[in-house]
């Protein structure tokens, strides 16, 4: 028998968030952003699954980009951090990948090369990770003029990422579209590309003519302050592992690594095949939810490698055998990471690799 620990992703539930993002994006078509292994449910499988209504999608790295083309897909894939040496650039035309360029080296590579591929240039309005300054901007575009006026490839826009679009303050994301708009103003015919899911939420916020949804289409919240399902949003992943164990504990008794949860009166005890190791995060500690057969039940003490355990108080009845939700429709992912003081993000993205991706 296989484990029972299993990542179930429902696909309709991932093309209902996409079109719920497309739906909010207004005028602008949104990329569908698939790094981080389709943030964690599958690269490949996610990208069928929207290829009938996705015309781009967005990762982080060339390999990302080889997994939609290995998995049969034509549609444009755009390189959100660009190329990382002279020979990605004709990787980027054999394979139709649209790199972002954010410094000027990747500029010297797109001159360097024997091809050059259609590309985006990459803004700094104030995430100050990667992009131009305005100031800059004239230059970079003389040099990206050299390039198209050689025939040599096709200039399609500028892109701009939010430093704070989650934040109910609007005032950076507000200013970050100013400084963005003023930049390119000399360049009217180019694309505009802004907006990562919490700028979708935004009203009001422009999101010219190509958003860049993530997180949302997974349907966990890009808001600390709400949950996916709040949002109109379905979850796509369900974590489910098993019981594989039930006792009686004493008063006194302390479960797991370091007592650090000890019985104060008789208490049923489950314990859960899944830990650390399945990508379960560590720190959600006592107090985390999970749900078995409909009920919610509180983890205690710390999270192993390959268990966890559950005060059964809430589901009198469970036995070994039975389905533990550890995330999903009744438990969400957003609120387990609010218990485990991280984000949706990082839970989705670190389900590791020995638990089976199951697709329905
Ligand atoms: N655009 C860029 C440049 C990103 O790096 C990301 C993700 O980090 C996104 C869009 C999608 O963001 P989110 O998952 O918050 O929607």
């Amino acid at each position: 028998m296989p484990r029972p620990t299993v990542a179930r992703v429902d696909l309709d539930a991932l093309r209902h968030n996409y079109r719920e993002a497309s739906r909010l994006a207004g005028h602008a078509r949104a990329m569908a952003v698939v790094k981080a292994d389709g943030y964690g449910h599958g690269i490949a499988a996610v990208a069928k699954a929207l290829a009938g209504e996705v015309e781009r999608f967005a990762v982080a790295c060339l390999e990302e980009a080889l997994a939609i083309r290995e998995a049969g897909l034509g549609q444009t894939v755009v390189l959100l951090q660009g190329v990382h040496a002279v020979e990605d650039v004709a990787t980027c035309v054999r394979l139709g990948l649209e790199p972002v360029i954010h410094c000027e080296r990747q500029l010297d590579w797109l001159a360097a090369g024997n091809e050059v591929p259609a590309f985006w240039i990459k803004v700094n309005s104030g995430m100050n990770r990667l992009g131009f300054r305005a100031a800059e901007l004239p230059a970079v575009m003389a040099s990206v003029r050299a390039l198209t006026d050689a025939g040599r490839g096709a200039f399609l826009g500028f892109v701009t990422h939010f430093a704070a679009a989650d934040d109910p303050d609007r005032k950076t994301t507000e200013s970050q579209t100013r400084y963005f708009q003023d930049a390119v103003a000399p360049w009217p015919e180019a694309l505009l590309s802004v907006g990562n899911s919490a700028a979708h939420f935004r009203v009001d916020q422009p999101l010219f003519d190509w958003s860049r949804p993530g997180i949302m289409l997974y349907g966990a919240s890009p808001m600390a302050e709400r949950c996916g399902a709040e949002l109109g949003l379905k979850p796509v992943m369900t974590l489910e592992s098993e019981l594989t164990a039930v006792r009686w504990l004493n008063p006194g008794d302390t479960v797991g690594y370091g007592e650090t949860w000890r019985a104060e009166q008789p208490t049923r005890m489950g314990i859960v095949a899944v830990g650390y190791g399945d990508g379960y995060p560590r720190h959600a500690g006592t107090g985390t939810p999970a749900a078995i057969n409909g009920q919610r039940v509180r983890l205690i003490g710390r999270v192993s490698m390959d268990m966890l355990a559950v005060d059964l108080t809430g589901a009198p009845n469970a036995s070994p055998g039975d389905r533990v939700e550890l995330w999903g429709a009744e438990v969400p992912v957003d609120e387990v990471a609010r218990h485990a003081g991280t984000i949706g993000y990082e839970l989705l993205t670190g389900v590791t690799a020995r638990v089976p991706r199951i697709y329905s």
